[in-house]
């Protein structure tokens, strides 16, 4: 087992990586720009290093300053939690240069799946079902007025390195494919400096479905259920849930083992996600995310297994702790996503949290670094916290996630706290119906 690791992360991921390590009593490093100099993280972990200046591409995104903070403190693994160097197949490959273990797989397998063109084409091998679209790269105009002809308008062209809904366009009918192809091409290129793109069925109304799976880099691999993540803004997930309102119990372990069958003639290591959107009944796969996601305490909560614990254990070489057997979910977990955001038009709300009571009891966890006092730094992503609701079942969750935003108080800031009041009173959040677009054309309503 690794005695020391290195945290290349800053946040509430920082502090839920910490709380890991501790109880496999592994030692920590946190590292911080010195705009987080106060930040919890730093003051939780055994040591801290500051690796530079406020602007992330200085700090948490600096490759030399982590090798040299990994060297000063001899860490012997680093852990990127999620966003910054998660997913930098560069990264993966250096700290392996250097004899550093990294939490998460392979940078081959990193790289496989960032490029989403190779992703599908490695799902589809593998035998996870796909969008309808092109068979790769769609190199020019004509090439995409044919694929859109063949498989029906309408069609969406998307980024081959995309991320974060950057470099999508749709396109409803042939009159407007030249515009989004065009407009697709060149936000690609001006965001990823590359302007790859492919063609896709667009589906009118599906639901975003995600598969938690864990793999030993042996060819050994489990599924640990799915989170549904519809409600979106801007692809921008809000609200996770698990399990899904919309699976039944066969659609669920069905693709739970394809997923998990793939994940292990992958040789995958660690914790991934698989994504899907699903429709009318039929799972399709939109792409892999290869590193912890924000929204893992949900499936924490049902399956009572500590997702952060098994991607150490496997990095260090050691099985996953559990069979597939061992993964019963039960009961229902919330996850709500607390933004330093104005509720409704979502600008930025950094600044001092002058009070501050989380809420609490039982099938409570509120995964944040902040506290009262605080200044939430403006140079960063606007999560300021989690809440994770349990509850035996779906109706008994909603009830404490109502009673829970009831309790929390954060001020001095605006945070999305209201929307999320909002929502746990509307029928169809109750009812479990909404679909990826639900959430958009709610917040588009006046008033
Ligand atoms: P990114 O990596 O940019 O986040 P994804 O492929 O994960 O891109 O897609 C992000 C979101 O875009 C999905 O959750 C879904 O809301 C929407 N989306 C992606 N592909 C399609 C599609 N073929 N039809 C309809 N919506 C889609």
């Amino acid at each position: 087992m690794f005695s020391k690791i290195l945290i290349a992360n800053r946040g509430e991921i920082a502090l839920r990586v910490l709380r890991a390590c501790k109880e496999l009593g592994i030692a920590t490093v946190a590292v911080h720009s010195t705009a987080d100099a106060d930040a919890m993280h730093v003051r939780l972990a055994d040591e801290s290093v500051c690796i530079g200046p406020p602007s992330a591409a200085d700090s948490y995104l600096n490759i030399p300053q982590l090798l040299a903070a990994c060297e000063i403190t001899g860490a012997d693994a680093v852990h990127p939690g999620y966003g910054f160097l998660s997913e930098n197949a560069r990264f993966a490959d250096i700290l392996k240069a250097h004899k550093i273990n990294f939490i998460g797989p392979s940078g081959d397998h990193i790289r496989l799946m960032g490029d989403k063109i190779e992703a599908k084409k490695t799902a589809a091998k593998l035998g996870i079902p796909v969008v309808p679209g092109s068979d790769g790269e769609v190199p020019t105009l004509e090439d995409a007025r044919r694929v859109a002809k063949e498989i029906g308008y309408p069609v969406l062209i998307k980024a081959s390195a995309g991320g974060g809904g950057r470099g999508m366009k749709i396109a409803e009918t042939p009159d407007d494919i030249e515009m989004a192809f065009s407009t697709a091409r060149a936000e690609a290129r001006a965001a990823f400096g590359n302007d790859a793109v492919y063609l896709e069925k667009y589906l009118a109304k599906p639901r975003h479905i995600e598969f938690q799976v864990l793999g030993d880099g042996r060819g050994n691999a489990i599924h640990l259920g799915e989170r549904d993540c519809s409600l979106q803004r801007r692809h921008q997930k809000i609200w996770e849930e698990a399990p899904s309102p919309a699976l039944n119990e066969e659609a669920r372990t069905r693709m739970g083992e394809i997923v998990a069958k793939a994940v292990g003639d992958l040789g995958y290591a660690g914790a991934g996600t698989i994504e899907f959107l699903y429709e009318d009944g039929e799972f399709y796969f939109i792409e892999m995310n290869t590193r912890l996601q924000v929204e893992h305490p949900v499936t924490e909560m049902v399956t009572r297994i500590d997702l952060v614990n098994e991607q150490i254990r496997v990095a260090s070489g050691a099985n996953i702790s559990f069979s597939q057997e061992d993964v019963l979910p039960s009961g229902h977990a919330i996850e709500c996503r607390l933004n330093a955001e104005d509720p409704r038009t979502f600008a930025p709300s950094p600044g001092n949290i002058t009070y501050y009571h989380p809420p609490g009891g039982l099938g409570v966890r509120v995964d944040s670094a902040v506290y009262q006092g605080y200044t939430i730094p403006p140079y960063y992503d606007s999560l300021i916290g989690k809440l994770i609701v349990h509850g035996r079942n779906r109706v008994e969750c909603m009830m404490r996630l109502k009673r829970c935003l009831d309790e929390i108080i954060i001020d001095g800031i605006k945070t999305t706290l209201p929307l999320f009041r909002d929502l746990v009173d509307h029928q169809d959040i109750a009812d479990g119906m909404y679909d990826i677009h639900w959430l958009e054309r709610y917040l588009s309503q006046p008033e």
